[in-house]
């Protein structure tokens, strides 16, 4: 079976050679924390398509951070942009993009979809410093929703332990960005935050009828049993699997990072293999088409 993912970090070579010393320099005083976590592994685009070819895994979605400034915003495309050229048929990309640095955030917008990006994100606005009423994110979400674009956000869960890096993010937030603006695809990372369980309300079914949920570091958040759950909340169709490779997500069990774990774990939780078949790759290639 082909194995698609659709949540990959590639960080800038700068970053990844010297974290708390680029972050330092970059103002990029979130991510710091972060990376100082011993979750946090380490690749750069050859070594993710050796891990990707070790574990049967045969394309990968890039996706960008959400990072507090334009120049590790910049830094952050350039090297995506690189991978995608340099592996042809192995990595498409989504762009970061920085609203809270005002108009120039739009040109760059428009830049990074001339130049093949798939969409944009991961975006978190509480971390980078913008409002879901800032007028530039609006008018990026403007542009998105014309171009049936894809935006993918950062979600947290409103219960849960405390970790570094967590920010409350309401889940009410999405529902109304995706009820206005509907033609987006949205993709909500890490199961939505929990949100898949108020598909129940069918106000916010019909609201998110084009909102996708990632399983991105679903192991450090949620037992196994989550695969079965949500399942029975949202559409297999709106469900993909996404690894958030190279964060170690089963840190008893890997001493490097690999994609091999939450596989095997998807595998063994979904039954019916057209379901399987979808969430492991068809609906990232749907997401993209
Ligand atoms: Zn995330």
């Amino acid at each position: 079976m082909v194995v698609r993912d659709a949540h990959v970090h590639l960080f800038p070579a700068g970053a990844m050679a010297d974290p708390a010393g680029w972050a330092a320099r970059h103002g990029e005083t979130h991510w710091a924390r972060l990376a100082q976590s011993p979750l946090q592994g380490w690749a750069d685009a050859d070594a993710i398509v050796r891990q990707m070819d070790m574990d049967g895994i045969e394309f990968a979605l890039l996706v960008g951070w959400y990072w507090q400034t334009a120049a590790a915003t910049e830094q952050q495309n350039a090297c995506l942009h690189d991978a995608v050229a340099r592996h042809p048929g192995r990595f498409a990309a989504f762009a970061s993009v920085a609203p809270q640095c005002g108009e120039t955030a739009l040109a760059a917008l428009d830049a990074a979809l001339a130049a093949g990006f798939a969409g944009i994100g991961e975006c978190l606005p509480q971390v980078q410093g913008f409002g879901w009423d800032d007028p530039v994110w609006l008018a990026m979400l403007h542009t998105t929703n014309q171009r049936r674009g894809r935006v993918l956000m950062h979600v947290t869960e409103p219960v849960g332990h405390l970790y570094p890096g967590k920010v409350a993010t309401p889940l009410q937030d999405f529902v109304t960005a995706a009820g206005c603006y509907p033609d987006i695809r949205w993709v909500l990372a890490h199961w939505g935050g929990g949100l898949p369980f108020y598909h129940l309300n069918p106000a916010v079914a019909t609201a998110c009828a084009n909102v996708w949920y990632d399983t991105a570091a679903s192991p450090l958040l949620y037992s196994p049993a989550i695969w079965r759950v949500a399942l029975s909340l949202v559409p297999p169709g709106r469900i993909m699997f996404g690894s958030d490779y190279p964060l170690r997500c089963y840190p008893r069990r890997q001493s490097q990072p690999d994609f091999r774990l939450l596989v095997d774990e998807a595998r063994s939780q979904i039954d019916d293999p057209a379901t399987l078949a979808a969430i492991l790759g068809q609906n990232l290639d749907r997401l993209l088409e």
